[in-house]
């Protein structure tokens, strides 16, 4: 049977795989030529536009996407700038009747999306918006309020996750194989450098050393975490000097892969007897179900990228921003060595270690006494996993200003979560090198050796090494009097 001729639009956006993917299944069903468009239109993304370590990820996803579709009979059409605009010109040229996407839940997405599913359905296209992204929508698992109330979301992690595991998972879609080719070329359209997505300064140059942006990417990481890593996830994740969490993340910020095949994925595993149901299998679902907790409040609490979620914290007196105080933190000179070493893995490889993301947010907003704002915003244009959802979770989490907020008067001390989670010092030494040679006894702190200690190790606090930026103890106290005084409402 000869297809249709009017090609339908697939619009790719952080869904950059082939696989589990069904805006791109129901594109390919409609037996009609596919136009794969991806639109770099940073304009659409509010305040939160993508920052510079997401924007190197996306020019090696896009190419990895450009090379997976080739492979398929199908190319990618790469364009830049307005979405609404790009679109109707492609509709124009090409007589397209029908477009997909899988859904995104940022605030200016949502309300990008919903202007143009109304504009082009009112323009006679066929427009079919898919859930790609997730587990569970972040309207389907909400508790019951009073009758006035209705349906209410959740604002406890446990109390969600709970009640997620009784509502099924969205299915897996099915793989396509062969996307009929559209094989023309289209106005405007734009080669990937075009795109400009790779920075000016080489600062990059050790990114591709620890990652392999792309669906193949994601799919050696998964391997390796059911091959060892979850095995011993329970006690491993915590530990920052070891490979001991998937290094997922990126991946799934992306959508090279989906939550959705992780699960099966584990759940294969366990099936066929090659992985033990315990502890560390149920601790990795857990934190998969973070994620999808994180997008439940980013969707029914949108001003949190920006406010925060618990309104006590709004008026709350944050310390003015020294640039330079504000600039120590950020490139790992602190003088604390677990955050330096943070900051520094961050800075070098775009990703870091969640508990370190703790210590260093916690140093951040509670010892140095700045804005959770200032935090994210560093971490948004610095990780290759930047996400709104988890990313605004996690500071307002360590503000104690968010859902299943850290209490107020948690304040981590860098020293002791070092002395804990890397006791011998290694993930120190190793992005911290200027300390490589101290003794573990001093190795997270520094200022409490001996000079000759000092010496021995090559080390000259205030020359090769900074004094900490602040008094661990003293800031301590004084932030828990100013937390306290918003305790009660
Ligand atoms: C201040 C702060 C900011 C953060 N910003 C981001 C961000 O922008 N993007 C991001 O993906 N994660 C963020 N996280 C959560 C977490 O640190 C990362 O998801 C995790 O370190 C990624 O490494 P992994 O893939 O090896 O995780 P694994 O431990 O292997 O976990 C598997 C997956 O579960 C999800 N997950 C794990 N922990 C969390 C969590 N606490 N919150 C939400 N999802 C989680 C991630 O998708 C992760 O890939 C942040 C945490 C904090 C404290």
């Amino acid at each position: 049977m000869p297809g249709k001729t009017q090609p339908t639009i697939y619009w790719l956006r952080r869904d950059l795989r082939l696989k589990d993917n069904p805006a791109l299944h129901w594109a390919v069903q409609r037996n009609a030529p596919v136009i794969c468009v991806y639109i770099h239109d940073t304009k659409s993304a509010g305040d939160w536009q993508p920052g510079a370590a997401s924007c190197w990820w996306l020019h090696h996803s896009l190419q990895a996407l450009s090379d997976a579709l080739k492979s398929t009979g199908n190319q990618l059409y790469l364009f830049n700038g307005s979405t609404e605009t790009t679109l109707k010109h492609i509709i124009e040229h090409t007589g397209a009747d029908a477009i997909s996407w899988n859904r995104r839940y940022e605030p200016a997405a949502i309300e990008l999306d919903k202007k143009l599913k109304k504009q082009l359905s009112e323009q006679g296209l066929e427009v079919f918006s898919a859930p790609g992204n997730l587990c569970h929508e972040p309207w389907q698992v909400t508790r019951t309020g009073t009758k006035a109330e209705g349906q209410l979301p959740y604002k406890v992690f446990t109390a969600y996750w709970r009640a997620s595991l009784k509502h099924e998972s969205i299915a897996i879609t099915p793989s396509v194989k062969s996307i009929p080719a559209y094989s023309k070329k289209l106005p405007d359209q734009k080669k990937l450098q075009d795109l400009q997505l790779l920075p000016t300064l080489p600062w990059d140059d050790q990114f591709p050393d620890h990652w392999q942006p792309g669906e193949k990417g994601a799919e050696k990481n998964l391997q390796k975490l059911l091959k060892g890593v979850i095995s011993e996830y329970d006690t491993a994740r915590d530990l920052p000097a070891q490979s001991g969490t998937s290094k997922l993340s990126p991946h799934l910020a992306f959508g090279e892969t989906t939550p959705r095949l992780i699960n099966a994925a584990v759940a294969r595993k366990l099936k066929d007897k090659t992985l033990k149901a315990d502890d560390n299998v149920e601790t990795f679902l857990k934190e998969i179900g973070w994620r999808e907790f994180a997008y439940h409040l980013l969707y029914h609490f949108s001003d949190t990228t920006n406010q925060p979620l618990d309104k006590r914290f709004t008026k709350f007196p944050w310390k003015k921003i020294d640039a330079d105080t504000l600039k120590r933190w950020q490139r790992g000179n602190t003088g604390i060595p677990i955050v330096d070493a943070g900051m520094r893995q961050l800075w070098q490889t775009g990703w870091m270690h969640n508990r370190v993301r703790m210590v260093v947010g916690s140093l951040l907003i509670k010892n140095i006494g700045y804005h959770w704002l200032e935090g994210a915003q560093w971490f948004w244009d610095t990780l290759v996993d930047a996400d709104l959802a988890s990313n605004t979770m996690g500071w307002q989490w360590v503000a104690g200003s968010g859902a299943d907020a850290a209490p107020y008067f948690r304040v981590f001390n860098p020293v002791r979560q070092g002395e804990r989670f890397d006791k011998k010092g290694e993930y120190v030494r190793k992005w911290v090198p200027e300390l490589a040679r101290l003794h573990e006894k001093h190795i997270h702190s520094p200022w409490a050796a001996s000079e000759a200690e000092l010496t021995e190790a090559g080390i000259e606090l205030g020359k090769t090494y900074p004094h900490p930026i602040v008094d661990l103890k003293a800031t301590r106290v004084e932030a828990l009097e100013r937390f306290a005084k918003i305790k009660t409402p």
